[in-house]
Order: C-alpha cells, then sequence, then structure tokens
C-alpha cells in the first residue's frame, strides 16, 4: 500500500473553530498511526481572508494543540507551495488538460466544467457505500478569473498525492464533484473519510463560532492543558471502544483507525471538557504541572523566590484544582498575607455555633503544639475537641476560614504544616480581628 499522506486544508477565516481542530486532529492522528505524511495546506484563494494574522491564528493553535506537519507553511516539502494563493500556474495547467479533453468551456466570462452525468458508488470510510451523481456542470473558474473551491482542491488533492481525503461531513455531497474532478483527470482516487459534526452542546444545528466553547482561542486563554482539549477532540467523533477516553495520546495514536469514527454526530459537552481538563491536571508529573502553573499565575501573584516552598504548595493544591483559571485565587493567601475573606464562605461557616469562640480556644493549643505536622496536630485537634465536648467539625472550618479566607481547598493540615506556626498565629490573630 502507498505510504499514506493526508492534508488539512483550512481556509483562515479569523478564528480556529474546534470542528476544524478536530478536522486537523483526525489527519495527524492519522498520519500518526499509519506512520504517514500531515500536511498543512492553505486553501486562501479567497483574497479578502488572505490575512496574516489569519494565518498566525490557524498556526499558533495547531502548535498549541501539539499538532506538528510534516509538510506546509514554514516547514516546506517537495510538494509546495502549500498555500494555493501561489499555486496559479498549476490550475492554469491542468485547465488546460480539461480543455484539451473536452472537459471546460467558457460561458458568461467563467468556466465551466463538463460533467459525465455518470453515478458513481464510492465507499467512505466512514460513512460507508455512497452514491454520488452530479447532473449539471458547474463552475471551476470564475468570470473574475480566480478558481473556484472544488477545483483547487481536488488538483492540489492529486498534485500532492493525498491518499486519505478525511474531512467533514459537510462536504460529503461536494465529493459529487470532486469525483467527476479525479476521473476527468484520470487520476487515482483517493480515500474518503467524512467525519460526523460537531453539534452545539443544546438544540439542534452545528456548533457554530458564536457558541460558548467553539474557539480553540478561548481554551488557550483560560489556560486549559492543550493535551485535555486534544484528548477531548479525540472523543467527539471517534470510539476506542474500550470504555476509556481519557488517555494518553500516544495510546490514542496506536487505537486510532477509521473504524473507530462513529456516523452520529457529536455533541459538544463543555462540562465534559472541563471535566478531561481536570483530570489532565490532577495526572501531571509535579515537574509539569510546576510548569503549567507558573505559567498560569504569571503576572498574576508573585512566587517569590523560594523554590522549595513553592513546590510545597503546588504539591497540596495539585489534586483539588479543577482549572487552571481558578488557580490564582486558590493560591493566593500562600503568597499574601493580606488575602481577602470570602464573604458568601463567611456566612456558610458564621451559620450555626459560635465559630471564633472556638478559634478563640484553638489558639492556646496551636501556640503549646510542638510539632506542625500532619499526622501530629490532626488528633491533637480531634482530642482537644472531644475534651471540649465538642465535635472537631466546629473547628476544622473556622480555622482553614481563618489562615485561608475560604472555605474550600486543599487539605486544611497539609496547609498548616506548610505554611508553619509562626504565620498560622498571624492570620488567626488577623481573622480574629478582622472577623468580630
Ligand atoms: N478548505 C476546505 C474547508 O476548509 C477544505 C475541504 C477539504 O478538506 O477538502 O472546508
Amino acid at each position: 500500500m502507498d505510504k499514506v499522506r493526508v492534508r488539512f486544508a483550512p481556509s483562515p477565516t479569523g478564528f480556529f473553530h474546534i470542528g476544524s481542530a478536530r478536522t486537523a486532529l483526525f489527519n495527524w492522528l492519522y498520519a500518526r498511526h499509519t506512520g504517514g505524511t500531515f500536511v498543512l495546506r492553505i486553501e486562501d484563494t479567497d483574497q479578502e481572508r488572505n490575512r496574516e494574522e489569519y494565518l498566525n491564528i490557524l498556526k499558533d493553535g495547531m502548535r498549541w494543540l501539539g499538532l506538528d506537519w510534516d509538510e506546509g507553511p514554514e516547514v516546506g516539502g517537495a510538494y509546495g507551495p502549500y498555500f494555493q494563493s501561489q499555486r496559479d500556474g498549476i490550475y492554469r495547467e491542468y485547465l488546460e488538460i480539461l480543455r484539451k479533453r473536452g472537459r471546460a468551456y467558457d460561458k458568461d466570462g467563467a468556466v465551466f466544467f463538463k460533467v459525465s452525468g455518470e453515478k458513481q458508488v464510492l465507499h467512505d470510510a466512514v460513512y460507508g457505500d455512497v452514491e454520488h451523481l452530479e447532473e449539471k456542470d458547474f463552475p471551476i473558474f470564475r468570470s473574475n478569473g480566480t478558481p473556484v473551491f472544488h477545483f483547487v482542491n481536488v488538483v492540489d488533492d492529486i498534485c500532492m498525492e493525498i491518499t486519505d481525503v478525511i474531512r467533514g461531513q459537510d462536504h460529503l455531497t461536494n465529493t459529487n464533484k470532486h469525483i467527476e474532478l479525479f476521473k476527468a483527470f484520470g487520476a487515482p482516487m483517493p480515500r474518503f473519510a467524512h467525519i460526523p459534526l460537531i453539534l452545539k452542546s443544546e438544540g439542534h444545528g452545528k456548533m457554530s463560532k458564536r457558541d460558548r466553547g467553539a474557539l480553540i482561542e478561548e481554551y488557550q486563554q483560560k489556560n486549559f492543558l492543550p493535551e485535555a482539549v486534544r484528548n477531548y477532540l479525540c472523543m467527539l467523533g471517534w470510539n476506542p471502544k474500550n470504555d476509556r477516553e481519557i488517555m494518553p495520546i500516544e495510546e490514542i495514536i496506536s487505537l486510532f483507525d477509521f473504524h473507530g469514527i462513529v456516523k452520529s454526530n457529536a455533541r459538544f459537552d463543555e462540562r465534559k471538557m472541563a471535566h478531561f481538563n481536570t483530570e489532565h491536571i490532577r495526572a501531571l508529573s509535579p515537574e509539569k504541572f510546576e510548569k503549567a502553573a507558573r505559567e498560569a499565575l504569571r503576572g498574576k501573584i508573585d512566587l517569590g523566590p523560594d523554590c522549595e516552598y513553592i513546590r510545597k504548595v503546588f504539591a497540596v493544591c495539585q489534586p483539588k484544582v479543577s482549572n487552571m483559571e481558578g488557580l490564582p485565587s486558590m493560591l493566593d493567601h500562600f503568597f499574601n498575607e493580606d488575602f481577602p475573606f470570602d464573604e458568601s464562605a463567611k456566612e456558610k461557616i458564621f451559620k450555626k455555633g459560635e465559630p471564633l469562640a472556638r478559634l478563640e480556644e484553638l489558639v492556646d493549643l496551636i501556640k503549646r503544639a510542638d510539632s506542625f505536622e500532619h499526622d501530629i496536630l490532626y488528633p491533637q485537634i480531634c482530642d482537644f475537641a472531644a475534651q471540649n465536648g465538642k465535635k472537631a467539625s466546629e473547628y476544622m472550618p473556622i480555622l482553614r476560614y481563618a489562615i485561608t479566607g475560604q472555605a474550600g481547598g486543599p487539605d486544611l493540615f497539609s496547609m498548616l504544616e506548610i505554611l508553619g506556626k509562626q504565620r498560622v498565629l498571624a492570620r488567626i490573630d488577623r481573622a480574629l480581628k478582622a472577623l468580630k
């Protein structure tokens, strides 16, 4: 079998939609799975949209997702140029071939392709046998001299020796025209695999660029982990059939194949995307978490120079992080003695009992504590509560609130241990004054 050559052929639009990203991803996965070549081809024949910044959004997004291309802009390759706007000479040559074969003619200033009118059954790797019939001649060059999408798309797939066309299901009907063109050129037909649409989370229809969560830029801005977004996109229309969804990319590459692609449309689920992100964050090695956390905190929190302390803070926080966006508020108090007391948390904690009295009672115990180790301090506070005829749960929430300003977060005793006696006492003192 020929070595696989697949391509992602976006038309720059100024944003990188998750539907496009998923098409790029499936092509990339198939190339990596088969040891083939992944080509990036820019379909920029629309002059209006042919802008440098549009292309950058696309390239940035692909790089962020780790979708490296083997041929295309910047990396080059033997089948260039990889911008349709630079391939005009090639399109003219191919037009001549059609003219010579009597398959192209002029009409109203445009150039039309003469269809064969034959029905063709083509095996789509996802949709199975599909009947294709293009009954009417169609334009391949406009009257302003620019070539039409169907024509340049097929010419490039021929020139670039594309073996497999993996693209959105919305192109399935275009395949009628594409098959006609491949046949007219006498070129071997690539294998087609049309992938299901991504539907918006609620209601009907395809996810549009206005729907929340639709653009890769959003995830970049919110500091999602790219590997989490990529993992989630893999599951939109592909099923590994092993009851697992959260997987390292190496495993997905080894499992990815056309028979795992599902025919039914995939529905976007924002909560599931967030869940993938959380799971990937928690699974990071401490080194990788530190790198991602520093990135998410940059310009928001001054971490100071004590790397040992920073590492300890990250270690207690990582298991409780649900997204990197929430990290600054979760970590603030570790680096700032002047942290705020959360109002809604306060309401919750002060609803019953006398939390400030309990907090006052703890001062003495904490002053006397000769160890701040988790496993020593925890039973001491439990015993102390029992001696006072109270429940430990009357002490813990107010203690947490006093030292963090929050109602939830990382393990309380791990935090006490990291903060140390002096800071804890100072914080309790501050809380007693501020909360009275
Ligand atoms: N430029 C087309 C698009 O963005 C490419 C279609 C194809 O992959 O053949 O939809």
